[in-house]
């Protein structure tokens, strides 16, 4: 028999609790989870990882590696995750040496675009009009598998999307006529891809909800987001927003928790057209929208997964302060060189999160900076000046 979901005891700490991936949600996760007194072993392919270094314990192991994975799943005493991109397969198999949350099937359904949107759209959720790709020839059709994109209800533009292992617009791209689809088609060779109407969205939002073993159900936002080279930019929150949409947005989050049967965090990210909201994905994980909430809420999101996840009961997610997020690339390291830290902690409101990662790329995150302020356009201000002095 499995333990899997049958536990009904809360996981109290003093528990050792595994993660699956070891970057900086993974560090997140690890810090929160350390101030309640639990233990956190990390796993990933990556030694001397931003989560791995404040944990417990780090292993080094291979995603693929269902063997190891059970035996690092034998070895903790509840199994949770910092990203979805994990075979289902492995997965699965760690839940027959210890309590997994959130399940593997909802990570099946999260970690791939087509099963995502398909279940979106078959629950009745808004989602932008897509089409899987490559088009299955239908029926009687004479043209062979695989010859060309086939026709696809959605127009142009578009955005063509990998349906699986996508993250930060990665495997993204605009298209505006059919040869520009048939040719990112092409590129994709073998790869499943979705496409989708390019949605005039007013603004992004983004909420994110808590959900714990006995259904009991809290929500953070919406946040407002904004994205540069689709990489998350800027957080902020409260938002101006109609108080029937607010509460529509997290009613949705809640439907969307109880009909995924979602035990820890799911971030649905949003897109509002006047007094819409089309969903554009998810994922049952601590999210960048959310790190605002370390400082500004009464209960941070990370804190919250792990008492979620361990069936304690949930935090206060009440927002106490207007705060803005900004997110720190790679691409302030030009040339190695460190960042003024300094100046941008003169700001005393100002709070600076870095990973340690060692390597500053170009569009990889390696910190955050979050402001708080008396409302959410000065934190907006205060958050980017402050991000503005570290070049
Ligand atoms: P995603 O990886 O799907 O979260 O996409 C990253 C970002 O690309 C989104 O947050 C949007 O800013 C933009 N984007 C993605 N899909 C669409 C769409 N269908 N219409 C307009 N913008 C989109």
């Amino acid at each position: 028999m499995t333990r899997g979901h049958q536990r009904s005891q809360p996981i109290l700490p003093g528990a050792t609790i595994g993660i699956l991936g070891s970057g900086q949600l993974g560090r997140m996760l690890a810090l929160a989870a350390a101030a309640l007194g639990y233990r956190v072993q990390v796993y990933s392919p990556e030694a001397d990882s931003p989560a791995g270094q404040v944990a417990t314990r780090e292993v080094v192991g291979s995603y693929e590696d269902a063997a190891a994975i059970a035996r690092f799943a034998a070895g903790v005493d509840l199994l949770t995750f910092e990203f979805e991109n994990l075979s289902s397969a492995a997965v699965t198999a760690a839940a027959r040496h210890t309590v997994v949350r959130p399940g593997a099937e909802v990570l099946a359904t999260a970690q791939n675009r087509q099963r995502e949107k398909q279940f979106l759209s078959a629950a009745g959720f808004p989602v932008a009009t897509w089409s899987p790709l490559p088009v299955a020839p239908s029926r009687g059709s004479s043209a062979p598998p695989g010859d060309g994109p086939g026709p696809h209800p959605v127009g142009y533009p578009a955005i063509v999307k990998t349906a699986g292992f996508g993250y930060d617009g990665k495997g993204q791209r605009r298209v505006s006529d059919a040869a520009e689809l048939a040719a990112a088609v092409a590129e994709a060779g073998a790869t499943p891809l979705v496409v989708e109407q390019v949605v005039p969205f007013d603004r992004e939002l983004s909420v994110i909800g808590a959900r714990s073993p006995g259904g009991e159900f809290r929500a953070y936002g919406p946040f407002e987001n904004s994205h540069r080279r689709h990489i998350l930019d800027l957080t902020s929150s409260p938002v101006a927003i109609a108080a029937a949409l607010r509460r529509h947005a997290r009613e949705l989050v809640r439907d969307l928790m109880e009909q995924l049967d979602v035990i820890g965090l799911l971030c649905v990210e949003l897109f509002q057209v006047g007094g819409r909201l089309i969903v554009n994905e998810v994922a049952p994980r601590p999210h960048n929208s959310g790190h605002l909430t370390i400082d500004a809420c009464e209960t941070g999101q990370f804190e919250q997964h792990i008492r979620a996840v361990c069936g304690l009961p949930l935090g206060d997610p009440a927002q106490h302060t207007p705060a803005a997020m900004a997110n720190l690339l790679g691409d302030l390291w030009p040339h190695g060189a460190t960042p003024a830290w300094n100046r941008a902690l003169a700001q005393p409101s100002v709070k600076l999160h870095l990973y340690a990662k060692r390597e500053p790329r170009p569009g990889r995150k390696m910190g955050h900076l979050t402001a708080l302020a008396s409302d959410t356009a000065a934190a907006v201000r205060h958050v980017t000046s402050a991000r503005a002095h570290l070049g």
